[in-house]
């Protein structure tokens, strides 16, 4: 699993969620059990995304899956450059980047979304790698959502981890 690579801008984004919604003590339990202690991560780098993994169970373990889905829709919300971009855009125009900002942040996995009549489909293939991760997804476009001021919903209708070829969002907000 080493070959896959995520952005810093990430995993501090979910550890931004850890220390806000839990403080300090919270913040520490986090790093010590996921042991990212000492490690300084910065945005731009890359780093093993077993490291998110990590983070994500935590998260699930001690409060609950509900608040994996926070942390996806908070960190969406607060990466500078999505939060840039949405100044000026809509959620198709968010959409159809996706898949850049997706593989820029990512180095592994594939999103694709095509339009629909009330909004689009986005799939994801090898991205998620515990049903965790879905969820924390499902928050993702959730946050994209509110960041666009659009009024919604995301629905959940594929999932690789359950034996279908990808994972799969229906998002209406038309
Ligand atoms: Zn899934």
């Amino acid at each position: 699993m080493n070959d896959r690579q995520i952005r810093g801008s990430v995993i501090n984004g979910y550890l931004k969620y850890v220390e806000k919604t839990w403080g300090k003590d919270g913040y520490e339990d986090c790093c010590q059990k996921t042991r990212i202690n000492d490690i300084k991560i910065r945005d731009g780098q890359q780093y093993n995304h077993d490291m998110l993994l990590a983070i994500i169970h935590w998260i699930s373990d001690t409060h609950g899956a509900a608040r994996v889905r926070q942390a996806g829709k908070h960190t969406v919300q607060n990466l500078g450059l999505l939060a840039y971009i949405v100044r000026f855009a809509n959620m198709d125009t968010m959409l159809n980047k996706a898949k850049n900002l997706y593989a820029d942040a990512y180095s592994f996995g594939e999103v694709n979304t095509t339009p629909t009549e009330r909004g689009a489909e986005v799939t994801m293939k090898d991205v998620s790698q515990i049903p965790e991760d879905c969820i924390g997804w499902e928050g993702a476009f959730e946050g994209m959502l509110e960041l666009t001021h659009s009024k919604g919903r995301v629905l959940k209708t594929k999932c690789q981890l359950k034996g279908d070829s990808h994972c799969e969002y229906d998002i209406t907000w038309k």
